[in-house]
């Protein structure tokens, strides 16, 4: 496998790329708009699952390994382009804690330092908090990401390789086909050749392989978010109750979300949902009632059957490859399935077991 084609250059396409890369393939990223600029930029990087122990073996195989490399792929970023994508340890409290013993056996399976504690506890690690939490479930160290930040110095690195061509403003409409094989796409900047193509258009990932017949059950599933600024470590962890979290960057940005619409592809904001984020911005963190929240935007994730990616060859279509449907765990999913593709592709012995992944089992 020499020459690949990416399709869609979100984190699966950025971080896909990195790998062939680096593995030694020539790669060719092709963008419909701007690189980075949908669900990886929308996100709220919160390396984790939001509750971890609700997801299946596969989900949590792909995070464990993405959460131990996280550190190391941002530090070697950061000294490769400069730019930081600000892996922040700042730890998690989970504020609805009913799910406790499922929560802790999960853990315990999972070697993860999550342990229940009380309101004194709580109260010492975020005194902002409002008043009346009983208890809670903490994991030191977990961990998000600023994504955006991610996205540019990701970019950054890409185009540093020889090898690496990237095309933005550039939809990838059709494949080039021989019979059932793929041969390469058919795009604005021309016929492309390739060993193989892979797909990973987020969202849009389903309605594009229905044009070619194959029903990959992949939606665009709508996620408001909005944003705060106070001073650096004023919110010194994540915190989270309700399915609502808030997430400290950390230069005091405070990220509340998100919403949860089946919408199609309407990106639009709402004042239905500023007006539900700032209510739960305000039952989390009071203070917050009294500042105007700095921005307010919507990403569209690419829902998928319980969360499971489709990472893997299509055999219905030689040449044809997939990674998406990471739906709401893109970002903390993302260095494990890029390295489970890249290991597949080049025929390597994955460290991760790709059966759960692999699409041929899982399409309609
Ligand atoms: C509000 C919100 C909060 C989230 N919070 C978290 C979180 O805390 N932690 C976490 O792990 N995950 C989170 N996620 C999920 C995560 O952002 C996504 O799962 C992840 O970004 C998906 O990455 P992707 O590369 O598959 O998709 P995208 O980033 O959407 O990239 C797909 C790209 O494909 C391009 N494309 C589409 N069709 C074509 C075509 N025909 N030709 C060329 N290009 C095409 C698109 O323009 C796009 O840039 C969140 C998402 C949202 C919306």
């Amino acid at each position: 496998m020499r020459d690949v084609v990416l399709v869609g250059g979100g984190v699966m396409g950025c971080l896909s790329a990195l790998e062939l890369l680096q593995a030694g393939c020539r790669v060719t990223l092709l963008e419909r708009g701007e690189l980075g600029r949908e669900a990886s930029w929308a996100g709220g990087g919160i390396v984790s699952p939001l509750y971890p122990w609700r997801y299946c073996d596969a989900v949590s195989a792909l995070s464990d390994w993405s959460q131990g490399y996280y550190p190391a792929l941002a530090e070697a970023l950061l000294e490769q382009t400069g730019l930081d994508p600000e892996v922040h340890s700042c730890g998690l409290l989970w504020l609805d804690h009913d799910e406790q013993e499922l929560a802790l056996s999960w853990a315990g399976a999972h070697a993860k330092p999550l342990r229940s504690v009380d309101a004194d506890f709580i109260y010492q690690q975020v005194p902002q908090l409002a008043a009346g939490f009983r208890g809670a479930l903490w994991q030191l160290g977990l961990a998000n990401v600023r994504n955006p930040r991610l996205m540019q110095s990701l970019r950054a690195r890409l185009v540093q390789f020889d090898e690496f061509t990237l095309h933005e403003h550039c939809a990838v409409e059709s494949l080039l086909r021989d019979g059932d094989a793929v041969l390469g796409v058919d795009c604005a900047v021309g016929r492309i050749e390739a060993d193989a193509v892979v797909l990973c258009a987020g969202a849009w990932s389903g309605d594009w392989l229905a044009q070619v017949g194959l029903n990959l059950p992949v939606e665009p599933v709508k996620g408001q978010m909005l944003l705060y600024k106070m001073a650096p470590g004023w919110l010194p962890s994540i915190v989270m109750a309700q399915g609502r979290y808030a997430i400290p960057r950390r230069d005091g940005h405070i990220l509340i979300g998100s919403t949860l619409e089946y919408e199609g592809y309407d990106k639009r904001t709402t004042e239905q949902a500023l007006a539900s984020l700032q209510a739960s911005a305000e039952a989390l963190l009071p203070a917050l009632a009294a500042q105007a929240p700095v921005a307010q935007w919507a990403g569209l994730r690419p829902g998928s059957p319980d969360g499971v990616p489709y990472i893997g060859p299509l055999s219905a279509m030689p040449g044809l490859w997939l990674n998406t449907g990471h739906f709401r765990n893109g970002l903390v999913l993302a260095p494990a399935s890029c390295r489970l593709l890249t290991d597949l592709m080049l025929g390597r012995t994955p460290d991760i077991d790709p059966a759960p992944y692999l699409p041929d089992t899982r399409l309609n």
